[in-house]
């Protein structure tokens, strides 16, 4: 493990999801010391498959997680630990400093932050359980296990009609939930010429059986038959970590809606060693492949700012 007398890593990663796995294996077979420090509370952790990974398409999500623990294992110079950062600083020399909940301290010369994000929907009884299941946010990820099942899209505005004109690729009976939002004239003619049908009332439940759906209810007691259900989430930043360490944020658009630390292309924040990956630093829609990715380049940018020397 490359350390110094003071015990200050090379890197620490913060979050051992696919972004920081990456990272991490980029870091330890460059050689650097390199610490992993995880909550373990991956975003996919519930669903059933890892969809659309090359190489890893329909795994279940804790087996490609174990299966990435296991090849860092494979390089001394990376190290594994369970935890949580609570906070972060930058010292004036440019070392972070980071406090575990454990009351741990650890230092390192550079920092790569792959915490994931919180994502949030809209507040429906019955949405939670079903989530990554038969309630989804994404159908590259669901869209073929849901395929030809009627399926609902719960979203509003430009994103909502974007949204059920994009999953006719997995079935042909989509309707639209506004939620109590009423949708513009133009918004019903470009549904209408994509057969796509909507309905504008609050849905007040989801209902099925264990977590399957059968069908979205609404508040005058209606209901709507269902297979699936695709909604809108929003992602945010998990903790200040990112702010508290001076990265900026950018804030949630309509279509991308994803709270994003700024970076470059290679993950720098533009705070001297501070880099970000993965879902709490996307600015493409989120996926384990661009997790994967991004990761890596953050890895390497580290890397290289290890070698030389600055
Ligand atoms: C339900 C669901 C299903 C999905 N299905 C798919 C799919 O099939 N295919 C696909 O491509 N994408 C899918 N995605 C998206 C994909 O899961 C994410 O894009 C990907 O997990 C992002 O990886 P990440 O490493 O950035 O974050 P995460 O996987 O969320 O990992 C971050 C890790 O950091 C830890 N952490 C956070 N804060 C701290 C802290 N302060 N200290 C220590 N550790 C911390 C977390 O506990 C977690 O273990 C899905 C997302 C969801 C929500």
């Amino acid at each position: 493990m490359n350390e110094n007398h003071s015990g200050t890593k090379d890197c620490v990663v913060v979050g051992a999801g696919a972004a920081g796995l990456s990272a991490a294996l980029t870091l330890g077979r460059a050689r650097r010391g390199t610490m992993v420090i995880d909550a373990g509370r991956q975003s996919n952790l519930v669903a059933g498959g890892v969809a659309g990974l090359l190489g890893h398409d329909g795994r279940p999500p804790a087996r490609y997680y174990a299966a990435g623990r296991a090849e860092l294992l494979a390089y001394p110079s990376v190290e594994l630990h369970s935890g949580e950062v609570t906070h972060g600083a930058r010292e004036d020399d440019g070392t972070f400093v980071l406090t575990l909940g454990d009351g741990r301290r650890e230092r390192a010369r550079s920092l790569v932050l792959a915490p994931g994000t919180d994502y949030r929907h809209p507040q429906v009884p019955g949405l939670s359980e079903r989530w990554g299941d038969a309630v989804f946010h994404c159908p590259f990820c669901h869209g073929w296990e849901v395929g030809d099942r009627p399926l609902g899209v719960l979203a509003t505005g430009a994103v909502g009609v974007h949204g059920a004109l994009n999953l006719r690729a997995w079935s042909d009976r989509i309707t639209l939930l506004t939620n109590g939002v009423e949708l513009t004239d133009g918004q019903r003619e470009q549904l209408t010429a994509g057969r796509v049908g909507w309905d504008e009332r609050p849905v007040s439940a989801l209902d099925g059986p264990g977590t399957e759906l059968r069908a979205a209810v609404f508040a005058d007691g209606a209901e709507l038959a269902l297979g699936a259900l695709l909604v809108k989430s929003t992602l945010y930043q998990r903790s200040s970590l990112a702010r508290d360490l001076g990265a900026s944020l950018c804030e949630p658009d309509e279509m991308l809606s994803v709270e994003a630390i700024k970076v470059d292309a290679m993950g720098r924040t533009g705070v001297p060693g501070l880099y970000a990956a993965g879902d709490a630093a996307t600015s493409v829609p989120p996926s384990m492949a661009a997790a994967v990715a991004s990761g890596y380049l953050a890895g390497a940018a580290a890397a290289v700012q290890l070698a030389a020397g600055y």
